[in-house]
């Protein structure tokens, strides 16, 4: 339904099926101050306080494109 959405490019191929965390933003890395959603680009940083990412915090997700594609990528969700 979202086929022809702007902000999908490749995320099938690594964000297909995943395990995503619903949480508070946390740098992968130390200095990592910020991400930006893997579909729009958003920046998501400390003042973020629900957004979505994958168990190992490489990728992130905001609240609006986590709910925008969920069934699209079947996302299974645990709470941080
Ligand atoms: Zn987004």
């Amino acid at each position: 339904m979202y086929k022809n959405d702007w902000r999908l490019t490749n995320q099938m191929n690594y964000l297909q099926k995943k395990t995503l965390l619903n949480m508070r933003f946390e740098p992968f890395k130390k200095g990592w101050e910020h991400e930006h959603c893997e579909f729009c680009s958003k920046r998501i940083d400390s003042k973020t306080i629900d957004a979505y990412t994958t168990e190992d915090r490489y990728y992130w997700i905001c609240k609006e494109c986590f709910d925008d594609f969920k069934e699209m990528f079947e996302w299974k969700v645990k709470n941080n």
